[in-house]
């Protein structure tokens, strides 16, 4: 590399990613372009119940020692994590279904900082998703943008006017309850009929093993080795589209409830971009043009569905530590012009 009175003249500045979830923590280097230069996954809780903090701090370590054996200049960290933050204290606030308790009375920001030395910022995990398209991704330049992630249960983050709208405590775009169906399903979370009862990895196999279990017929048992505990959304997605009955219509009621979710997006918030991502959204990449016609019908504005971008992208791991990336680029700029 050519050197200047001593000095580099380019060094590459990154910023380390991190994404908790309930079963897997993946970090990455990313630059403040959004391009992920590395990644890697562990499992939350490898050590045992409990040892969630350990494997973060591990983590963020070895991505700093990394970054130094490559020579790249890290400017910060940023966390999303799966949970209701407290960004003031770095924080998830407790909550009854949160998958990470252990985690819920911690400064995540204090403990990080404190292992790395760098700045620390903390965030929903689809807040920072959010972030992550509008600054990096597919809603660049977007005045207005809501995110829906599905994997096990449904995430969501909502950019208007230029910055991310987080609510009065917290919790916007907490899509799990949009009630979609008064009469419908009991849900986990002791609601009835809401979206996240028909359109989460965990709704889709739990309606799958039910209805198998009342002896309905299908291909699926075959496919999961005649395994209820093997069957997976991708499986009932992938029956689906090979003519099975049974998945159809279950996927015919992911699509509705689906439509029916982004149209009260759209009714309450027209927004100039929708992006539905996460692990079962790879499934749903070629039913978008279903979902937006579900969706049609109950608009009030009929063109307004039609008029807004909708983008299904198949989320992975190494594509979530962006949204830990965006944290920081969207905090620090929020910080250097206290305009946001
Ligand atoms: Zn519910």
């Amino acid at each position: 590399m050519q050197r200047a009175r001593g000095l580099e003249l380019t060094t590459t500045h990154t910023i380390i990613g991190v994404d908790i979830g309930a079963t897997t923590i993946a970090a990455g280097l990313v630059t403040r372009e959004g391009e992920v230069l590395h990644a890697v996954q562990r499992p939350t809780h490898r050590d045992g119940t409990g040892t969630a903090l350990a494997a973060l701090l591990t983590l963020a370590r070895e991505m700093v020692a990394d970054a130094r054996a490559r020579r790249l200049a890290v400017d910060g960290v940023g966390i999303g994590v799966a949970g209701v933050v407290d960004t003031g204290k770095g924080a998830m606030q407790p909550h009854p279904y949160n998958n990470l308790p252990e985690l819920g009375h911690v400064s995540l920001s204090d403990e990080v900082r404190q292992a790395t030395g760098l700045p620390v910022f903390v965030e929903n995990d689809a807040n920072a998703l959010a972030l992550a398209e509008w600054i990096f991704g597919v809603g660049r330049g977007a005045h207005s943008l809501v995110l829906m992630a599905i994997g096990t249960s449904i995430g969501g983050g909502i950019i208007l006017g230029n910055g991310l709208f987080r609510g009065a405590n917290g919790s916007a775009g907490e899509f799990h309850g949009i009630p979609i169906d008064f009469d419908g399903r009991l849900c986990f979370c002791g609601g009835r009929g809401c979206l996240g009862a028909y359109v989460e990895g965990r709704a889709i196999v739990g309606e799958a093993r039910e209805r198998l279990a009342g002896g309905a017929p299908s291909s699926l048992p075959a496919m999961s080795g005649g395994d209820a505990a093997r069957l997976t959304p991708e499986l009932v997605f992938q029956a689906a589209a090979a003519g099975d009955p049974l998945a159809k219509s279950i996927v015919d009621g992911v699509c509705i409830a689906l439509g029916a979710g982004i149209a009260f997006i759209v009714n309450a918030l027209n927004p100039q971009v929708i992006v539905v991502t996460g692990g079962v959204a790879r499934s749903l990449v070629p039913l978008a043009e279903e979902i937006r016609r579900c969706a049609r019908p109950h608009t009030l504005a009929t063109a307004a569905v039609d008029t807004t971008q909708i983008h299904v992208i198949g989320g992975d791991k190494r594509h979530t530590v962006r949204g830990g990336a965006a944290v920081v680029v969207y905090e620090t700029a929020r910080v250097a012009s206290r305009v946001i």
